[in-house]
């Protein structure tokens, strides 16, 4: 027989694993905040508890996902150790130091924390594109569950420190968002000339930026190595200079161009600091300087 799983928290991804769960077979309990959330999926046979307690008393395994650590410890403080001898999974998106922290709290109410990342939306969770990183606790309670947390997405763990999951989720979703907003910029570009963004994504952005993501492993090598000039595939120098005509480009047909600013001064600051022949992995010896005047 398949293991009791609780989820709590129903937003958007929360209401995808229990949906997940419940098509796999899993008895199902859930809660939320706001009743209502728990609907459709009561409808496919999840059973709604009345409390976060009630929750957490229907499984061994309970799995957490709502907005922030404000509201994990809103719902968690109030329990005292009812955590006891379960395993809890927080999948709240949250940094390393607040899952350092909650770590440690569960650890003196004597029960298993393992902390999260979610590498996926809620339309691919139970897909083989979704996978989700853990870390913290104790490997063998991650081992035991590993089938059912593979359910959501493939199951990575990471180690033991509580950080390690949110500090690989976080830096990925920067990329993330750097690469997402780099592509709706070159859209807001093209399409003061009326080209559509759908078949100019489809067509092109995407076919481009997905082979471009064939040098990340050189300029990863170059990081590594710290051998900013070897393998070069394009010299700070010429980038420098060929980054001005997007810049200008862009502000020509009257778009915005303050996500592509801090760019171009990167690339400045590098060929100026004496690094002309680095290739663009060199920006991150800036990256280490900010750290100080952050
Ligand atoms: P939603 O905004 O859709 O849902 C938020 C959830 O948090 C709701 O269940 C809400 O309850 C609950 N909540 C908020 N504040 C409190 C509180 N004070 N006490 C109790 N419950 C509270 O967010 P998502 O479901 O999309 O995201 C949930 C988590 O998953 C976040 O940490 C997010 O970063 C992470 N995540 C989301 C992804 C996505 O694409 N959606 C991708 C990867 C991670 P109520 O319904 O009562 O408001």
């Amino acid at each position: 027989a398949l293991s009791p799983v609780t989820i709590i928290g129903l937003g958007e991804m929360g209401q995808a694993l229990a949906n997940v769960f419940l098509q796999n077979g899993y008895p199902t309990t859930v809660w939320n905040r706001t009743a209502a959330k728990a609907e459709a999926l009561v409808k496919q046979g999840a059973v709604l508890a009345a409390t976060p307690r009630e929750a957490i008393q229907a499984s061994p395994v309970v799995i957490l996902c709502v907005l922030d650590y404000d509201a994990v410890h809103e719902i968690l403080d109030p329990l005292g150790d009812a955590l006891k001898g379960r395993v809890l999974f927080n999948l709240t998106n949250g940094t390393p130091k607040q899952a350092r922290d909650t770590a440690q709290w569960a650890k003196d109410r004597g029960y298993d924390y393992i902390d999260a990342g979610i590498m996926a939306v809620p339309q691919i969770i139970g897909t083989e594109d979704a996978f989700i990183l853990y870390s913290g606790g104790n490997k063998n309670s991650f081992d035991s569950n590993k089938e059912l947390l593979d359910v959501m997405g493939a199951s990575t763990y990471l180690g033991e420190d509580a950080g390690l999951a949110s500090l690989l989720d976080l830096a990925m979703n920067g990329a993330m968002y750097g690469m997402l907003a780099g592509a709706m910029h070159a859209i807001s570009v093209v399409a003061t000339e009326g080209i559509k963004a759908q078949a100019f994504s489809s067509e092109l952005l995407i076919p481009y930026l997905t082979a471009i993501t064939g040098i990340i492993p050189n300029l990863a090598r170059q990081f590594d190595t710290k051998e900013f000039t070897v393998g070069v595939s394009a010299k700070l120098a010429m980038q420098q200079v060929g980054f001005r005509n997007i810049r200008q480009a862009s502000k020509d047909q009257g778009i915005s161009t303050e996500l592509l600013d801090p760019i171009q001064s990167l690339m400045d600051r590098r060929v100026a600091a004496g690094f002309p022949d680095d290739d663009f992995s060199a920006v991150t010896e800036l990256f280490k300087q900010a750290k100080h005047q952050n």
